[in-house]
């Protein structure tokens, strides 16, 4: 046995440099699966990290938006108080405050976001701070430019402008890490035109024919080229009372309150919000309700019920569970964009070590309710007066959120859009450098319409809504 063994290891020399061939093989194999598994475990983390991290700053806001919200219903309250209590200077004090804390709290619920995105160890994005960067400049370019005697964009109040744009401007210079993806910026085209919908080219570059059946049926057959489009959309907002970013569908409206409430309802709503202070008696002796004053209101477009997550709603959006109704409205709602890089060991073309640029997209929403002795009921239910209701902060579907489709923090969309779409409805598809105008250089090739309208003719009745990709309410087919 041991005379056998011994033979074995008598190889001849031919052989022997075929097993250090085939030894050092293994060897490349084995360490490249090495690598292979710590890049796959590095990913793994930093994806994980990712994740954590845009859920983190995608609550930190909404909580913000939350705690925004109340202040301003609280301060309607005040507003009330200081009538009865006939401190008109408080009144126009409080207006003023109202007027700021619509765009302040916003503002700190950017601010929060960023610090709960580095307190997880993302980076600053510097795509990301370049654009909000440019916005500062647009803000105290345009915003506040003079045109016939008026601003371009009337004014929340005296000398705002100049004000959001430094405080936009403080948080840029510390970097933006946690980008707002839903922001509704004064200046964008409104989402109405389908060359500013995302999904429209996305459809384009995955050859998803069904997105053009169920959405923009009949375009295959009727478009011929870039001089069919109808003109984009001018502004995307007409009202200037609401943030940009993080916005909480807030707007100040004069009117009576006795439009809204009668004395006792009122009371009553102060007693909910702790306020034990005014009486039903002290409302109707000092003719409050009949005054006419600026309060602030939930934008009832905005605070809507929230059809995009019914099963039957505009969007079919399919969600498993019911929404309790009580939490069936929409309006505020923060989307935020998070980058991570990972390193990668295993080397790429070249032999240089890669790196890959990893991104979650979350989104988060504050929840509240009005409550009395008959139960609980949507915060906007006191004639959409705004009033202190907001109580929790949860995750929510991407899909879900307010102007998620908006995708404000993807960079080379945003500048796709911004650039790119006016030069491409005059003289066809621009820069062969940006993934969307590329997109477009396809969808202007009659070849390519025709495989999709010949695919439809065969296939459409498979067209169904996909359910959504996200997990834990983060993320989705949008945000990726
Ligand atoms: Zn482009």
């Amino acid at each position: 046995m041991s005379r056998g063994h011994r033979s074995g290891l008598a190889v001849p020399p031919a052989h022997s440099g075929q097993v250090a061939v085939f030894l050092l093989l293994a060897m490349t194999v084995l360490v490249f699966m090495l690598l292979f598994i710590v890049d796959l475990h590095s990913i793994i983390q930093r994806k994980n990290q990712t994740q954590n991290a845009g859920d983190a700053a995608a609550l930190a806001a909404a909580r913000w938006q939350g705690a925004t919200l109340n202040l301003m219903g609280e301060l309607n309250l005040l507003h009330v108080l200081a009538l009865v209590n006939n401190q008109t200077n408080a009144v126009d004090a409080i207006t003023n405050m109202q007027a700021r804390l619509n765009f302040t709290g916003p503002m700190t619920a950017l601010f929060a976001a960023q610090i709960a995105a580095k307190n997880n160890r993302m980076y600053v994005d510097s795509e990301m701070t370049d654009l909000l960067r440019e916005h500062v400049g647009t803000i105290r370019m345009q915003y506040a430019s003079v045109f016939d005697g008026e601003l371009y964009f009337p004014e929340p109040w005296p000398g705002a402008w100049p004000q959001v744009a430094d405080m936009l401007g403080q948080i840029v210079a510390d970097g933006i890490a946690a980008g707002p993806d839903n922001a509704q910026f004064f200046l964008d085209p409104s989402t109405d035109h389908i060359l500013t919908q995302k999904a429209f080219y996305d459809a384009v570059m995955g050859q998803n024919w069904c997105w053009f059946y169920l959405h923009a049926r009949g375009l295959l057959e009727s478009y011929s080229s870039f001089r069919d489009w109808p003109a984009l959309p001018e502004l995307g907002v007409a009202d200037y009372s609401d943030a940009e970013i993080f916005g909480i569908g807030l707007f100040p409206m004069t009117a009576r309150l006795d439009a809204f409430f009668s004395a006792s309802e009122l009371e009553e709503r102060f007693h909910e919000a702790g306020f034990h202070t005014v009486s039903a008696a002290q409302l109707v002796d000092t003719n409050v309700m009949q005054r006419g004053e600026t309060w602030y209101f939930y934008n009832p477009s905005e605070w809507s019920e929230w059809t995009r997550i019914k099963p039957d709603g505009e969007d079919s959006f399919p969600v498993t569970g019911t929404v309790r109704p009580e939490y069936d409205r929409a309006g505020a709602d923060a989307v935020v964009r998070v980058y991570a890089t990972v390193e990668r060991e295993t080397p790429g073309g070249g032999g240089r070590r890669r790196s890959d640029k990893v991104v979650w997209t979350a989104a988060a929403k504050p929840f509240g309710y009005l409550e009395d002795g008959t139960g609980r009921r949507p915060a906007t239910d006191a004639s959409y007066f705004a009033l202190p209701a907001f109580r929790d902060v949860r995750l929510i579907p991407v899909d879900a959120a307010s102007g998620s489709e908006n995708s404000t923090s993807d960079v080379e969309w945003v500048r796709h859009v911004r650039n790119h779409l006016r030069p491409y409805l005059e003289t066809g598809p621009q820069s062969p450098t940006c993934r969307y105008c590329l997109a477009l250089a396809t969808w202007e090739n009659e070849a390519f319409r025709q495989a999709g309208i010949d695919w439809l003719a065969l296939y459409h009745q498979n067209c169904r809504v996909r359910s959504p990709g996200g997990r834990r309410g983060g993320g989705s087919r949008r945000g990726h």
